[in-house]
């Protein structure tokens, strides 16, 4: 299935400036909302980063003008300023229901014909959209970095119809990757199984069973995981991950209740790869 011709990406940080790459390398027009100017110069500063790193690694094709790419992209502060004949949008600002609620209530009435679609980690996608028109807002969930990860999680409220989903599926496909479909279930798959054993294997360093070395080499070697889970909370942030943990404990029960050592090392600081030290030391 063929890209829309314009795509809007809200927020234009890690996750924003990523999606904007993928859009952009894949063919369509892309236009980035920010805050401010100088979101706006630090959002093109990350999205030229983006593209020149992929280039210089041969993950583009030959060729590809990157400072063309990057100059025919518009960066707005404000959605008021996306195109009117938008046809997708995907909103990356920060995780506050509050914020992406208003931002995306706007980019409805901009873009009245556009998809909306909601990058969030583990929100209700259903209290994101609670007053949006029926079944025109999903999550679409990407992956960090985008351009190397190859899914995608559709997260789907009960009246979002089959045909947009397909549509949305079309065009992850198009991006060159791969969509899961789930229901608007707290933590959707990835994050609610993810989260379980990252949280499982903070416990068994809190009891004694073993090392954080011997964990994370356990899990790679033995069940063939690409990065152990207490690395893989390194790099997503301990911050983040307690986070999600006491969101998911309030909603599916105590089995996500987090560990008193993932609270500590977040009360000190230790936030992960960010911050130089989380269960392992970052250079
Ligand atoms: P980030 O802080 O890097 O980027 C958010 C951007 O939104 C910032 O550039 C900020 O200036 C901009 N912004 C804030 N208010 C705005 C407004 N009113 N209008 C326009 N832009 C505004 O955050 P991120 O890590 O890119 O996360 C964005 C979303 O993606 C969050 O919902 C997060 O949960 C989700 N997510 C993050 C990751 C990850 O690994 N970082 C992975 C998957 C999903």
């Amino acid at each position: 299935m063929e890209l829309p011709a314009h795509v809007g990406v809200v927020g234009g940080g890690t996750m924003g400036a990523s999606i904007a790459h993928v859009f952009l390398t894949a063919g369509a027009t892309v236009t980035v909302v920010e805050s401010d100017d100088d979101r706006v110069a630090a959002a093109r500063r990350a999205l030229e980063q983006s593209l020149q790193g992929a280039a210089d690694r041969g993950k583009l094709p030959e060729g590809t003008d990157v400072d063309g790419l990057v100059g025919a992209t518009s960066i707005v502060t404000g959605v008021e300023h996306l195109p009117p004949d938008t046809r997708l949008v995907v909103e990356a600002v920060p995780e506050r229901v509050d914020l992406k609620q208003q931002i995306l209530g706007a980019a409805a009435q901009r873009c009245p014909d556009a998809v909306l679609a909601t990058n969030t980690s583990s929100l209700s996608v259903g209290a994101i959209g609670r007053d949006l028109p029926s079944g025109r807002l999903l999550g679409m969930h990407f992956f960090n970095p985008v351009p190397a990860q190859r899914l995608v999680e559709l997260i789907r409220p009960p009246e979002v119809p089959d045909e947009l989903v397909e549509r949305v599926r079309g065009w992850v496909e198009a991006l060159g990757k791969t969509a899961i479909v789930v229901d608007d279930a707290p933590g959707f798959a990835t994050s609610r199984l993810g989260v379980a054993v990252g949280l499982e294997a903070i416990r068994m360093l809190e009891e004694g069973v073993a090392s954080v070395e011997d964990i994370d080499t356990g899990m790679k070697l033995g069940y063939r995981w690409p990065v152990g889970p207490l690395e893989l909370t390194d790099i997503v942030g301990l911050d983040v991950r307690l986070a999600i943990a006491e969101h998911l404990a309030q909603e599916l029960g105590e089995r996500f209740t987090p560990p008193q050592l993932l609270r500590d090392k977040v009360a000190r600081g230790e936030l992960g790869r960010k911050s130089g030290q989380g269960f392992h030391h970052w250079e």
